[in-house]
């Protein structure tokens, strides 16, 4: 008889500030970056939807993340604090001390800016990941649902899959050159969405591809990050018109395209 019971794992919250090791053009929308330092000791990622907190540098070219105090993480006082974004760790290294982040390239914003520049020397900070939430591996199927922010997560799982495993993966990228070679040792179809040229809030690629796929047999997990308002639309066609239940999905708007939405996926 299967269970399907989640695990959620706590860590503590360590700061740290990252040494830019390498940095490769994965594809012309994907920036890989490898990060190391000896503060990377200690460095935990559980599952492969963590996500740590990113700290560019401000307008003087600063990073002033958080101090931790006994109320929680607070910003110093009278110094403009670094903008701060969540990112996926795609690849850890304990051996190495080494991060592997890899950023979309989608224009405008402090980290997508900050990517695109980044040189061996460089240095950012980070913090987490707070925690980790572990996803039952005895479903028959997974589907996983993303736009390219989530790709590293996709990659990551994929790989961590074991043998044997069903998965299905709807992957909606910019462009055909945007693909990525994903392994796995699990039995995975991937459904390549291009959008060629359409902008990533107004594309329906994600929602028209899980409508058409088939009910997958047995009990299925289904696993869905991409922009908050697409998001949390694929979850309620999900939870209303196939009854799936809560626990056998998690869904997560990984950007807001329209600042103003304050919904929490
Ligand atoms: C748990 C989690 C994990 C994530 N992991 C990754 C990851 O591994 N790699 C990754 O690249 N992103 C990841 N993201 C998404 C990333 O945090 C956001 O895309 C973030 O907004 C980028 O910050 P920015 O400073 O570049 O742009 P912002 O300053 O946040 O936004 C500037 C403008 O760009 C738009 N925008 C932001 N992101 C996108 C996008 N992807 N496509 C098109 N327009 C966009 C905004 O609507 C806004 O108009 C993750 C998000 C979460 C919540």
């Amino acid at each position: 008889m299967t269970s399907h019971i989640h695990q959620r794992i706590r860590h503590t919250v360590v700061f740290r500030t990252l040494d830019v090791l390498r940095v490769e053009r994965l594809t012309p929308h994907m920036q890989r970056i490898v990060f190391g330092g000896a503060e990377l000791r200690g460095f935990i990622s559980s599952a492969p939807d963590d996500h740590v907190k990113l700290f560019f540098p401000n307008s003087v070219g600063e990073i002033v993340p958080p101090v931790l105090g006994p109320n929680g993480p607070t910003f110093p006082p009278d110094r403009e604090y670094s903008p701060m974004r969540d990112y996926t760790p795609r690849r850890h290294d304990d051996g190495l001390h080494e991060l592997t982040v890899d950023f979309v390239l989608h224009g405008d914003g402090p980290a997508a800016t900050w990517a695109a520049q980044a040189t061996p020397g460089q240095r950012i900070g980070a913090g987490g990941p707070r925690g980790s939430s572990l996803v039952a591996d005895d479903f028959d199927t997974y589907v996983l649902v993303g736009d390219e922010t989530a790709l590293p997560a996709i990659g990551r799982w994929l790989e961590e899959m074991p043998e044997g495993t069903h998965v299905e993966v709807l992957l909606e990228i910019p462009d055909a050159e945007d693909r990525q070679a994903l392994r796995s040792r699990a039995h995975v179809n991937i459904h390549w969405l291009e959008r060629n040229g359409t902008a990533a809030d107004q594309s329906d690629l994600l929602e028209q591809a899980l409508r058409a796929l088939h009910t997958p047999i047995g009990d299925t997990f289904y696993w869905i990050a991409s922009e908050s308002r697409r998001t949390r639309n694929m979850r309620q066609w999900l939870s209303e018109e196939r009854g799936v239940p809560k626990d056998w999905m998690k869904a997560k708007g990984y950007w807001k395209a329209n600042a103003d939405d304050s919904d929490e996926d």
